[in-house]
This record gives C-alpha cells, structure tokens and sequence, in this order.
C-alpha cells in the first residue's frame, strides 16, 4: 500500500520536474501523453487499481483521480502560460522590426531647374528695387516691332524668326521687350521693373536653339539715367548670379534698334582664370545685351525723352541656366527626363 503511495508522489515529483524544463508550448503535447495519454504513467497506474482490493481502491481511488486532475490542471496552466508568453514575444519582435530599413527608396518631387533659377533672378533684381511685369505670349505687330523702333520694312525684322499667327499682325512675341511698352503705357514714372517670360523664334532646334526659350528684360527709367547705371546693375546682377564678388565686367558697342546707344556686356569667365570651353579660351562671356532706351520706344511708351531717359537690358535666362549649371544642350530643359531633373 505504501509503494502505491510512493509511487503517487513519484510521480508528482517527476511531472513538476518535466514542466519545470519545458520551454515551448509545441512540446507540452509529449507531457500529456507521457502521463495521461493512453499509455502514460497516470492511466497504466488507474487501470492496474482494479488489482486492488476494495479497501485499496476506496483509499487510492480519490487519490488517483486527485493526481490526474492535478496534472491534466498543471498541464493546461502551464501551456497557457508558455502560450501567451510566446504571442509576446512574436508582438515584440514585429515591433522592434524596423519598418523603414527595407522601405522603397522615396520618390519626393521638387522645383524644376527653371522655376527654382527664375525664383533666384527675381530675387537679386528684387533686392536692388525693381519689381516684376507681366505680358502677353501673344502680341501686335506694334508691340514687338514697330513700338520698339523696329518699323515695317525695318531690315532689323528680319533677325527674327517669327511666328505669324492667322490673325492679321498678331505674333508670338519675339523677345520679352513686348513688356517695356506695356509697363511704360500702364505704370508711372520712375520705372525700375523686370520681366521674365516665354519668347518664341522659328528656329531650327539644335543643341543651343529652341523654338520658345526663357528671357529676362530690365529697365530703369528716371532723370538723369545714363548708362553708367546700366553697367553697375549689370555688374552687381552678376556678382550675385554667380556668387563672385570681385566678378569684373567689360562692355561693347552693340546695335540693338530699340536702344541708342547700344552695349554689350561680357562678364570675365567665373569658370577659369586661364581660358575653359565655356568661355571658349578668351576668358569673356558675353552675357548681358542692353543699352539707353531709343527716343522713339520712350515715345512710343507715351513717355517724353526729353524729360526722361531710361536704359534696357534683356539677356536669355536660359542660356544664362545653361552657363551656371553647366548644362550643353538647352532640350535638356523641356524633354522632363528624370535623369537630368534629378541632379537639381
Ligand atoms: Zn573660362
């Protein structure tokens, strides 16, 4: 009677022992069947009770039932507790996953080169007090011509390549100085605006030609305006276009029929000391077209010139883009190709 009761607690021990080791709720199955299955230590001993005698099986019967019910109880504790702990771990670990390390590469959009250089030329001549003006695409004959000292049958016509549109003496506008006319008719006096807009040339597109190119027109009208003028805002234009401070400047006679007199202003190369294929070996680039506003455009803008007079200036934004960032072929700008648009 005694052995059945030694064995009893035997078994105890060993159960306790057996949960004590077990890490996975995937084994805890094997516990089970080692003691309570079919053939496990519990069953075999509560089947070999009918052996007993009566007194026996009153005695250890409960006692047996107790040692099943405590193990089928431990077993069930046990694995609930393996279990919850498990899902734990499994939550832990999905949260200390780092979400962004296998993340696709971000695709963020930004200003195009064009916007972003415009915004940093309307910012310096904002800075020196001229304000912005607008025009439109398309002109008059009278405001891309004739307005401009350039007359019908003016041989100056022909250095522009026009589109005519159907409409009787109506154009895309040729130059952006459309816009001097229009601010000196619409704005009073003294005038010290700039413009940035479209213009459009029948060209044959090449590498540095393009139908429709970017342009930027300037002008300042006052009393007593000379050119000297001109060339300080040129020369402090380009200083801080370029971030140079001790960039020189030089100046040449130009013809340009909307200016008397007319200059060209180079800017020493900010590329080279000695000569570069920028500035193809002469250490100048010529950058900066403008001039004294010509009587007759003062005129046509309803201004008298003998009272006033004014300078221009109107140079191509996008080749002045092309020069800063080093771009060689001006489609680059419009083809919306990712691999150049990218590197701004
Ligand atoms: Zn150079």
């Amino acid at each position: 009677m005694a052995d059945i009761k030694n064995q009893i607690d035997q078994i105890k021990n060993e159960i306790k022992n057996d949960l004590e080791k077990i890490s996975s709720s995937k084994n805890i199955d094997q516990i089970k069947i080692k003691y309570l299955g079919k053939k496990g230590i519990v069953t075999k001993l509560m089947s070999n009770l009918k052996n007993f005698s009566t007194e026996e099986k009153r005695k250890f019967g409960p006692k047996l039932n107790q040692l099943k019910k405590e193990a089928e109880d431990q077993i069930k504790v046990i694995k609930e507790k393996l279990i919850k702990k498990e899902t734990e771990n499994k939550i832990l670990k999905k949260q200390s996953f780092d979400v962004t390390l296998y993340k696709p590469q971000k695709i963020q959009g930004h200003k195009h080169p064009y916007s972003s250089f415009t915004e940093e030329i309307e910012n310096i001549f904002i800075s020196m007090g001229f304000y912005p003006s607008d025009g439109p695409e398309v002109e008059s004959d009278f405001y891309n011509f004739t307005a401009l000292n350039v007359p019908e049958n003016h041989p100056a016509r022909d250095m522009y390549d026009t589109f005519w549109l159907d409409k009787k003496n109506m154009l895309l506008r040729t130059h952006t100085s459309t816009i001097q006319i229009h601010a000196m008719k619409n704005k009073p006096l003294p005038i010290a605006t700039f413009a940035i807009g479209k213009a459009y040339r029948h060209e044959a597109v090449d590498a540095s030609h393009d139908i429709m190119f970017m342009q930027c027109e300037g002008m300042l009208i006052d009393k007593n305006i000379t050119l000297s003028h001109l060339f300080a805002v040129a020369k402090t234009f380009l200083q801080k276009m370029f971030d140079k401070k001790d960039l020189d400047i030089r100046t040449r006679p130009g013809f340009f029929p909307f200016v008397e007199p007319g200059v060209e202003i180079d800017m020493r190369c900010p590329f080279c000391k000695n000569g570069c294929s920028v500035c193809k070996k002469t250490t100048w680039i010529e950058v900066f077209p403008g001039g004294l506003i010509h009587p007759n455009v003062l005129r046509s803008g309803g201004i008298d010139p003998e009272k006033y007079s004014g300078f221009a200036f109107g140079f191509g934004l996008t080749r002045l883009a092309m020069l800063k960032y080093g771009i060689n072929d001006i489609r680059h700008f419009y083809n919306g190709k990712l691999k150049f648009l990218k590197q701004f």
